[in-house]
């Protein structure tokens, strides 16, 4: 099972019931929290979650909204004495701006952090599950994020008894969707197994409309987008590189995704938010609107 908290749904200006944007993903002991706005650290412990138990940052981009929050998070890392190091993925320029952060302040202890300079594409893959990469079209290099379970495999036993298989390691393979070899005949993983597949969730933050926001969100089981204008503000929203809430549930609706959660919620419509989620469900009809400490499971 995937879990996603909020632990930060705002745009740029935080208000009294928003935090800067953070989410963090749980599945299994991998911990990813996706960007990191100022005061991150302090939502973990009111959602009552460890931060020392992170294994990986994703940055969409380095605007403030998205970052304040690492110097004061990577210092509680060192001194709860953080063992591991600390992967932290971003796009173009991460590199350097981590290093700006770094060097900024005195930390009386610092943190092993391996940084990733991605593009696009899949990053990050191993047994369970991968991550993947688009390149958004915001006013900074941006980057939306995948995270993608891998298929697992009901092996019908009953009919591979009839073969003769019996239960044993031996299995592993076609546990793993693949033809397996029993007593030197081929037992065909098509033909004595069914797929079940594997949950998908998109992260698209800031970013004009483009079709990789399509692409990136293809057959997500939830999407997690920001909806910081109004089409009425549609104007604004090209100019800063923002997406409306029609536009990304345009993006969600023809991506064929299950469910979409609106977050960079900006302070403008501060009390009546409802606006944001109406027009988002004009399109598409499964939209909520996420608040800070929200939690999902896929
Ligand atoms: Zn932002
Ligand atoms: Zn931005």
């Amino acid at each position: 099972m995937v879990e996603l908290t909020f632990l930060g749904t705002s745009h740029a200006v935080p208000t009294k019931d928003r935090n800067q944007v953070s989410i963090l993903l749980s599945y299994g002991s991998e911990n990813i929290l996706i960007d990191c706005g100022e005061g991150t650290q302090r939502q973990f412990k009111i959602a009552g979650l460890n931060a020392q138990k992170l294994t990986k940052i994703l940055i969409t981009h380095w605007h403030g909204d998205h970052i304040l929050g690492l110097p004061g998070l990577l210092q509680t890392l060192a001194l709860g004495n953080y063992s591991k190091a600390l992967d932290i993925y971003g796009p173009r320029g991460t590199k350097k701006y981590l290093e700006a952060i770094l060097s900024m302040f005195i930390f009386r202890e610092k943190i092993k952090v391996d940084v990733h300079e991605i593009d696009e594409g899949n990053f990050f893959e191993n047994k369970d599950f991968f991550l993947e990469a688009y390149r958004m079209d915001h006013v900074s290099p941006c980057l939306a994020y995948s995270f993608v379970q891998k298929p697992k495999f009901r092996v019908n036993m009953a009919k591979l008894k009839k073969e003769g298989v019996e239960q044993g390691p031996w299995l592993k393979e076609i546990q793993e969707g693949k033809d397996m070899k029993f007593k030197n005949k081929i037992i065909s993983a098509k033909k004595f197994t069914s797929p079940i597949p594997g949950k998908k969730i998109t992260f698209i933050l800031d970013t004009a409309f483009n079709k990789n926001c399509v692409e990136a969100s293809k057959n997500a089981d939830i999407v997690v987008g920001e909806a910081c204008f109004l089409d009425e503000r549609k104007d604004l929203a090209e100019e800063r590189k923002h997406l409306t809430a029609k536009e990304i549930a345009t993006a969600a609706k023809k991506a064929g995704a299950k469910r979409l959660i609106l977050l960079h919620i900006s302070q403008r419509y501060s009390g009546k938010e409802k606006l944001v989620l109406d027009e988002a469900r004009k399109t598409f009809k499964n939209s909520e609107l996420a608040k800070d400490f929200m939690k999902i499971e896929v």
